[in-house]
């Protein structure tokens, strides 16, 4: 298995060495859980069952959840081994949650959501999946678990390319997403379709995580979905930054302000995008996970 399952194409052989994620070739799972957090259509009443997977193809200084998506990972983070182990976590904890499972940065295992999805299958376990991703995706990867994703939750963090590099080791985000997002939107249509009880089942939600002192970089993220996307594409404008991590470059080391966000949901409502989502101020307080518990947030 040469690794080019993601942009960064390592070409390693995941058997013998890891690549810039530090993932093996054998899927590691930090938690499988419950989650209230996600946008109402993709968690119901009784919220999306949601796996979190170890490692990440970026390396955002300001990742809420370092503890694990660095390259390496503390083994007692690690809660399921294998796909196997991934299949019994979700039917076990699936009946707590709506029928909804969140594959959540699952880009360096993407080769496994196949089985993954089959194995629900062959134990009669049918549920909508959702690929929650941070946008840096290439296109073969995205065509290979075409049939088994419902609807794609895709990160698009950076439209000044500069950002991407700074901010997350990443040389080409912009290009690289805008193409990956359009392919999700080609696969899956860019309105969210949804049932009877308003839960998804079908589309495409982009997330945007506004940063401090970075409101033109989300002007320009708003102008890229109003003006390049179907106008009926669906965007969270999330609110929930806070300071985490250490070499944090200054300018990030706090809160985004009441005014920053506001500034840029008025801009989203000025450029049409009004069928979206936006945040509480307070979410950056509700929203914190913690890998040590077993219900994280
Ligand atoms: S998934 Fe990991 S090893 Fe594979 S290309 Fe991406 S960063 Fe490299």
């Amino acid at each position: 298995m040469n690794c080019c399952y993601c942009p960064r194409r390592c070409g390693v052989d995941r058997r013998e060495s890891e690549g810039f994620c530090g993932a093996t070739e054998r899927v590691e799972v930090a938690a499988i859980c419950r989650h209230l957090g996600e946008e109402p259509p993709l968690r119901g009443e009784k919220g999306i069952c949601n796996v979190f997977f170890a490692h990440c193809n970026m390396r955002c200084l300001f990742c809420q959840n370092q503890e694990i998506s660095r390259a390496k990972v503390a083994d007692e983070k690690v809660r399921y081994r294998g796909v196997d182990e991934v299949v019994e976590g979700i039917a076990k904890m699936l009946p707590e949650c709506e029928n909804i499972v969140g594959f959540v940065s699952a880009t360096q295992y993407a080769y496994a959501i196949p089985q993954i999805v089959e194995r629900l299958h062959e134990r009669g376990i049918y549920p909508t999946t959702v690929y929650n991703t941070n946008g840096y995706e290439s296109i073969e990867t995205l065509r290979e678990i075409e049939p088994y994703v419902d609807v794609y939750l895709p990160d698009m963090k950076y439209m000044d390319e500069a950002l991407g590099r700074r901010y997350s080791g990443t040389k080409d985000y912009p290009n690289v997403a805008m193409a990956a997002i359009e392919e999700m939107v080609r696969q899956k249509g860019s309105r969210l379709m949804c049932d009877e009880r308003g839960l998804a089942f079908r589309g495409v939600v982009i997330r945007h995580l506004v940063l401090p002192g970075q409101v033109e970089n989300s002007k320009r993220v708003i102008d890229w979905v109003a003006e390049r996307l179907p106008w009926n594409t669906q965007l969270s404008l999330m609110a929930q930054y806070y300071p985490v991590g250490v070499n944090m470059p200054d300018e990030l080391g706090r809160n985004l302000s009441k005014e920053e966000y506001e500034e840029v949901v008025k801009y989203m409502d000025e450029k049409g995008l009004t069928n979206g989502w936006v945040q509480e101020m307070e979410a950056n307080e509700t929203y914190r996970p913690d890998f040590s518990s077993d219900s994280v947030f």
